[in-house]
């Protein structure tokens, strides 16, 4: 029997300003690609409508989060918006060891410093809104209050500027098509040579001749 060609999970950072269709995206990578799960930031941001404790963040006060960030418990952290958002290291480590690939919905600060982190296994995927008045359209429709929606539309550029750091970029015009883009560079980074573990176990059986001299 040929073996496994075993593999290193990955990183896939997805950042780009609120509002650029990022979450969505990520949801859909989810719900369609098995082997990827989301990480869940913690967070001393308060809940939206519509969210749940452990689903969309683990909200915490900032006495916990800081707490969280002094035991060493968090990959990365980051003021965004005067909110602490950190990444769990736990089980994203967990994960690459196990081979599973973990999906990262961070800002350009959570992506640089998870890169410096573990070099080899983060590939980064800047999302851009393809106009203002789209960015600015889908922060209302999302239900955010208009101070909130100027405060990020103001804080915006401040993301776009990075993205020039980031492995990949696209533009989110249109749904179907960002999500595919994004598959792509998924599908890409599994494939790297560097992540094939048992690439020199499989060359060597592969080589070995059969002992059936067939
Ligand atoms: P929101 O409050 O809209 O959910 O997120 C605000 C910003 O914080 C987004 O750009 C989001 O990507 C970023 N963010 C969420 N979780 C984390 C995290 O764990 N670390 C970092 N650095 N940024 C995060």
């Amino acid at each position: 029997m040929s073996p496994r060609l075993a593999r290193r999970g990955l990183c896939l950072v997805l950042a780009a300003p609120s509002g650029a269709g990022k979450s969505s995206i990520t949801r859909a990578l989810i719900a369609t690609e098995p082997g990827l799960t989301l990480s869940i930031s913690a967070t001393t941001r308060p809940m939206r409508a519509g969210e749940a404790e452990g689903v969309h963040y683990f909200f915490k006060t900032r006495a916990a989060f800081e707490a969280l960030r002094a035991q060493g418990a968090l990959l990365e952290h980051a003021e965004v918006f005067g909110r602490l958002y950190g990444t769990p290291r736990a089980p994203v480590e967990a994960a690459l060891a196990a081979g599973r690939d973990v999906v990262f919905d961070i800002d350009w600060q959570g992506f640089r410093q998870i890169r410096a982190a573990l070099p080899a296994d983060v590939v980064g995927l800047f999302i851009l809104p393809p106009s203002r008045a789209a960015l600015a359209e889908r922060l209302a429709a999302r239900g955010d209050a208009p101070e909130e929606i100027a405060r990020r539309m103001a804080l915006a550029w401040s993301e776009m500027r990075h993205a020039g750091e980031f492995d990949y970029v696209l533009i989110n015009r249109n749904f179907e098509t960002a999500v595919a883009e994004a598959r792509a560079v998924l599908t890409a980074a599994r494939l790297a040579t560097t992540r094939q573990l048992g690439l020199a176990a499989f060359l060597e059986a592969a080589a070995r001749p059969d002992p059936d001299g067939a």
